[in-house]
């Protein structure tokens, strides 16, 4: 059936050809199924036959299919745009819809710069972001991003005015002795530091995700952390940008992931589960007082792609939202989270090679390590996590593992991101099967533990 002309993802494996879905389930043409443990990558919220959004996507165009935004805006879009501001916290007004995580930050980033320039301070052009974190791969999104093995070979085209402050970590980075609050008021500090060595007026915002995703895992922020990175942004006039691409939209049990760390930032992106991956939909909220600004001085901000607040992809996020509300999925994410998390201690808590087990919701990480004791990690060269990937696919099961954890060179984890329409045996069943994947990798080392 496959002609070879498509540049596919890696050119030395062979996809299956994916045929069609149902609730937490995906088959190939081939007949196999395929338990989603991970949302293909924390996208189908939904699972795979949303039938509201589907139809939703169905009526719109057989409304209006595409209608460019310098010249209309539509009812979906605007809509869309209302609840999401109802959902943000209260500074957030107006809503900037594009088609994917990397445009979002993109925007966000360029927002940032131009509001400066509004502004009259100019000189702000640092973006400050944190090793080990990733934030899309468009080039000023990777220029931002902290993961070495995603930068590496395009450093020459990045961007010099981003710079990077350390990741938090504690189970993986914090001292020994030092207690948790210490490590991530240490850590937070590091941004007052790196603001004093650019020199205050130079910096115009500082980007991270609140949940570290891809890159670590799942990884939640220490106590205390982002109270204190609030703090300082605020003292030195430094934008927060809060990259909730993954984490938003319901995945950790609200529907903005900032929520559960009182943060209050001036712009949130997201994507992913916002259309349920009906659609390719991502959106970048902005403060009023950004907003506000570029308008009573340029009034135009200087950015735009042709799909942005594409109707049909607003109508899929409308229908997102409402199915959220009527089926009520936010708490169902916290209850089948705190299954999910059971699940997962009771099964791996005492695994060999299973070093940490952190998240939120439905956004779970297992950290794969070579000792537990001293958290070593494997030797980057067997691929673990690739291999924990492979042998879940061949037991019909989709996990999100990466390798790089540690440093963007050595570490592994699996990231897992089920869809929230999971009935409570299929965290069971994800569970099971991820035991047997980890059997298949681990076999003769388990033996000899
Ligand atoms: N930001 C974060 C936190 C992400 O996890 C991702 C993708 O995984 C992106 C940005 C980029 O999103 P996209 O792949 O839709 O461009």
């Amino acid at each position: 059936m496959c002609a070879d002309h498509v540049f596919p993802r890696h050119m030395r494996v062979d996809y299956p050809v994916i045929a069609s879905g149902d609730g937490p389930w995906l088959f190939d043409v081939d007949g196999k199924k395929y338990l989603d443990g991970c949302g293909g990558a924390a996208v189908s919220c939904l699972g795979h036959s949303p039938k509201r959004v589907i139809d939703a996507v169905k009526d719109q165009l057989d409304k209006i299919s595409y209608a460019h935004t310098s010249f209309f805006t539509s009812e979906p879009a605007e809509r869309l745009a209302d609840k999401l501001i109802e959902l943000a916290p209260d500074n957030m007004e107006r809503v900037y819809f594009v088609s994917g995580g990397s445009e979002a930050t993109e925007s966000a980033i360029k927002l940032a710069r131009q509001y400066f320039l509004e502004i009259g301070q100019p000189d702000r052009k640092h973006i400050i972001a944190r090793k080990q974190s990733y934030h899309g791969n468009t080039l000023g999104a990777l220029s931002a991003g902290g993961n070495m093995w995603r930068k590496a070979q395009f450093e020459p085209l990045l961007v010099p005015s981003m710079v990077h402050i350390d990741p938090c970590h504690y189970w993986r980075f914090g001292l020994d002795g030092e207690s948790e609050v210490d490590y991530g008021l240490r850590m937070a500090n590091q941004l007052e530091e790196m603001i004093l060595q650019l020199g205050t007026k130079n910096v115009a915002a500082f980007i991270a995700e609140p949940i570290v995703g891809a890159t670590m895992g799942a990884v939640p922020p220490a106590e205390g952390y982002y109270d204190r990175i609030q703090a300082i942004c605020q003292r030195h006039g430094v934008l927060l940008i809060m990259d909730e691409v993954m984490v938003g939209c319901g995945r950790t049990g609200k529907y903005f992931a900032s929520e559960h760390y009182n943060i209050k930032p001036d712009m949130i992106c997201i994507a992913k589960g916002i259309a349920a991956g009906v659609q390719p939909l991502a959106a970048m909220i902005c403060s009023g007082e950004i907003y506000a600004s570029i308008k009573k001085g340029s009034g135009f901000f200087q950015h735009g792609h042709t799909y942005l607040g594409h109707p049909a992809a607003c109508a899929a996020g409308l229908a997102v939202l409402e199915e959220i509300e009527t089926k009520q999925l936010l708490p169902r994410v916290v209850e089948l989270g705190e299954l999910l998390e059971a699940a997962l201690h009771k099964k791996f808590g005492q695994h060999p090679f299973v070093g940490d087990i952190r998240g939120k919701g439905l956004f779970w990480g297992l950290e794969l390590v070579e000792d537990r004791q001293t958290k070593i990690p494997f030797d980057p060269k067997l691929g673990i996590a690739m291999q924990a990937k492979k042998a879940a696919f061949e037991r019909g099961l989709m996990i999100y593992p990466m390798g790089g954890t540690v440093d963007g060179k050595s570490g592994d984890h699996i990231l897992l991101a089920p869809p929230f329409i999971y009935e409570n045996e299929h965290i069971d069943l994800l569970v099971d099967l991820l035991a047997i994947a980890l059997d298949d990798v681990f076999g003769d080392r388990l033996g000899s533990k």
